[in-house]
């Protein structure tokens, strides 16, 4: 057994866990509509099988007021009861354990009916919450043990009680957003008295025999959040309350520390919930940027947590816990952290997938069949949409050719991964290397593949999947050697000066720009490093545990550009996008809008704002303006006859990213 820890058996009294592994909560988008829940039960069933020891499922309203937006997913009513019977029959059919997750939202609830302890708006929602009576605390409390009642009633095996992210609970908790002076508010002991009452009569309500697991804001991350002391308080008597397990919270949602994206360091929090073992004997759960069984094991030995959560790695490897358990981890679909197909879907009211594995929560719909025909078929292009779809060609059962003209699979992947905080992608190429092993893909690396070649391949049908080439630039001197496309950077190595403008301010441009203000190549690896740069305090001195930031100094000094007007990073995906731009920011990056290019010189690169001149004193350029499509073989091929199909960054290049070419490459063969 390679990893002893992570595959020990738990025992919580009345029912023993076969591993340490807790699906953690995750909002897929299929909770809110009746309609979804067979399609849920499909996504949850697949990871029960999967061999995971329990999980949890998305947030679900006790009450119409703690909605997260309306018509949210809620328990509530008898009636509600037989959707979430089919989830909980679903798992215990595959052998697995499901908890429900009760989310009052409080203020951070997105309709006009949200409430909270005191009537103070929230930065990241239009609506300014009613402050509940104390009638009204009663009636929530009441809210949140009738809905683990029928939680009960409906199969589930426990239910996780929600308190930390800024949630109502975690509101009623810190001083900042609790300004009562009646018996729920004031010191405190008073403040967190709400979540004490909760679990205490949730625990009388539901009998011994039932997990209770509330989630602990461990770490708030918000000036006026607890201090070290009154989360410890909190914890103890959470457990004296009845709790059967203590989940980890770290940040509320509009705190500006990230705490779950790429760059966050694997484990990056896992001291805090090290810091409250010895304070409860019941088992403590480790939370965030846990996504390989080595580094939930090393969790685990070293005694900082009793199970360690995950629940985008779910979402990216329903197989996660049976590849380990079989030590086969270098199998694993690790999640990337890059929250493109799951966080960002959510916000867009999308629901939720995954980049590396577009089946997450469309097991019903993208279905990896056994073809009918056994066809001979080449992929041109190694990138991401052609690994995705030759393995799943493979898979099928068909005869796959992998053709790439560079020495190693991963096309643009082979960028990104140099990027500082996207060393992550790493781990797709290695699992796409076995993946394409595994299902007999014949991979052909270092051969340019042209029409002739596959003319004279004898194949049934042809996927080009060749990709983009770079935009170019064309003002007088861009074609001086100092104006450098990103690939001279990130492919060619080419030296550039300590000043540097970048065209282009796209998410190209922005990695561009971290890649170039870093000194080391993978900054984001060092825990101490990243709470020193980004203000978080590991001794926990302060209330919230912030500190003032300290970024090291840039190693050069970076201007990044754009024509469009607005703030250059607008448009970068919502959930990440804040934090790409608060890393330039603290490297003291200008980022101009409404530039026009004149010329490059050596006195630099002359450009206009508004009309008016000006010359950054740069010794080199980077561009980073965009790409086009590289799809002249499909142009050459398809006049022939032959069976063609396009995917990827050859078919649409303008706004490709890898969540669509593999989504593209997936479906494109599931069909063939
Ligand atoms: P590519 O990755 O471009 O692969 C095409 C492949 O085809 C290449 O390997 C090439 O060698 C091969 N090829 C071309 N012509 C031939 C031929 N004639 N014969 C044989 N082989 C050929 N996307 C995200 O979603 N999230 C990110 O965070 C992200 N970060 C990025 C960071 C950087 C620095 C870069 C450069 C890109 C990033 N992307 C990101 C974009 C993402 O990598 C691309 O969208 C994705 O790689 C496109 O996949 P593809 O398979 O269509 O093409
Ligand atoms: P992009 O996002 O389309 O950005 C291109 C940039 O170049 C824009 O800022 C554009 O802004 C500028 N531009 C376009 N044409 C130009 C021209 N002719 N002259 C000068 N400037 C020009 O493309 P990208 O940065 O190359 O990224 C490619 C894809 O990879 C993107 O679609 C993205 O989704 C994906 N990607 C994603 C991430 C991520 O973290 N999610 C990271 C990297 C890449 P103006 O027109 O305003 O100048
Ligand atoms: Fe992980 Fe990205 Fe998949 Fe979300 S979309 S589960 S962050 S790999």
């Amino acid at each position: 057994m390679k990893y002893p820890n992570l595959f020990a058996p738990l025992d919580l009294g009345h029912l023993t866990l076969p591993n340490r592994i807790l699906m953690g909560s995750m909002h897929t988008g299929l909770e809110d509509k009746a309609r979804d829940y067979d399609k849920l039960a499909a996504y949850f069933a697949e990871r029960a099988r999967g061999g995971v020891g329990l999980m949890v499922t998305g947030g679900i309203a006790p009450s119409i007021e703690g909605w997260l937006k309306p018509f949210g997913g809620r328990l509530t009513l008898p009636w509600h009861k037989p959707r979430h019977r089919k989830l909980t029959r679903a798992v215990h059919a595959e052998g697995g354990r499901i908890c429900l997750q009760i989310l009052h939202a409080g203020r951070y609830g997105y309709h006009p009916l949200s409430v909270a302890p005191s009537r103070i708006k929230s930065p990241i929602t239009p609506f300014t919450p009613r402050a509940l009576s104390a009638r009204g605390v009663e009636r929530t409390i009441g809210d949140f043990v009738h809905c683990a009642k029928l939680a009960r009633e409906a199969g589930y095996d426990g239910v996780e009680v929600m308190g930390s992210e800024g949630y109502l609970i975690n509101e009623f908790i810190a001083a900042r957003t609790n300004r009562r002076t009646d018996a729920w508010g004031g010191d405190a002991a008073r403040r967190m008295r709400f979540p004490v009452e909760i679990v205490r009569r949730t625990r009388e309500a539901v009998g011994r025999d039932f997990i209770i697991i509330y989630r602990l804001s461990m770490l708030d991350l918000v000036e006026g959040g607890q201090d070290w002391d009154e989360v410890a308080t909190l914890a103890r008597a959470i457990e004296a309350a009845g709790a059967s397990i203590i989940n980890t919270g770290i940040g509320w949602h509009e705190a500006r520390v990230p705490t779950i994206v790429t760059s966050v360091p694997r484990a990056g929090f896992a001291w805090v919930t090290h810091r409250l073992k010895g304070e409860v004997a019941i088992p403590l759960v480790a939370t965030n940027r846990i996504n390989m069984p080595d580094v939930a094991e090393r969790i685990l030995a070293g005694g900082e947590a009793d199970m360690v959560s995950m629940a985008r790695p779910l979402l990216a490897d329903p197989a996660w816990a049976n590849k380990a358990k079989a030590g086969r981890s270098e199998r694993i679909n690790t999640c990337i952290a890059c929250n493109q197909a799951c966080l960002d879907h959510v916000f867009q009211n999308r629901r939720a997938s995954c980049l590396v594995n577009p089946r997450a929560c469309h097991e019903t719909e993208l279905k990896i069949e056994t073809a009918v025909v056994r066809k001979r078929i080449a992929v041109v292009g190694a990138g991401p949409a052609g690994m995705a779809c030759a393995a799943t060609l493979g898979e099928r059962g068909h005869a796959v050719t992998l053709i790439d003209q560079a020495g190693e699979i991963g096309g643009q992947f082979n960028y990104a991964k140099q990027i500082p905080g996207k060393e992550e992608f790493r781990e797709t190429l290695r699992y796409f290397r076995h993946r394409l092993q595994d299902v007999g893909v014949d991979v052909r690396l270092g051969q340019a593949a042209d029409a002739a070649s596959l003319r004279a391949g004898g194949y049934d049908e042809v996927v080009i999947a060749t990709g983009i080439t770079p935009r170019r630039v064309s003002f007088p001197g861009s074609d001086d050697p100092r104006v450098l496309g990103y690939l001279d950077v990130l492919a060619r190595h080419h030296p550039v000066g300590e000043r540097v403008a970048i065209i282009g301010a796209g998410g190209i441009g922005f990695d561009v720009a971290e890649f170039l203000v870093e000194h080391v190549p993978s900054p984001t690896t060092d825990v101490d490093r990243w709470t020193r740069e980004w203000g978080v305090d590991k001794q926990l001195r302060q209330r919230g545990g912030l500190q003032p930031p300290a970024p090291e100094a840039p190693a050069r000094q970076v201007w990044l550009l754009q024509r469009s007007e607005g703030r250059p990073g607008a448009r970068l995906n919502k959930t990440t996008g804040w934090v790409h731009r608060a890393t330039l920011k603290a490297k003291r990056v200008t980022m101009l809008g409404k530039v026009g290019y004149e010329r490059f010189d050596d006195s630099g690169l002359h450009i206009t704002i508004d009309g008016k001149p000006q010359v950054l004193p740069v010794d080199h350029v980077v561009v980073c303006a965009g790409q086009e499509p590289n799809r002249g073989l499909a142009d050459e091929l398809s006049p022939t006859g032959m069976k063609v199909h396009v995917i990827g960054g050859a078919d649409v290049a303008a706004e490709l990213d890898a969540r669509r070419a593999i989504a593209q490459g997936t479906r494109v063969a599931s069909e063939i």
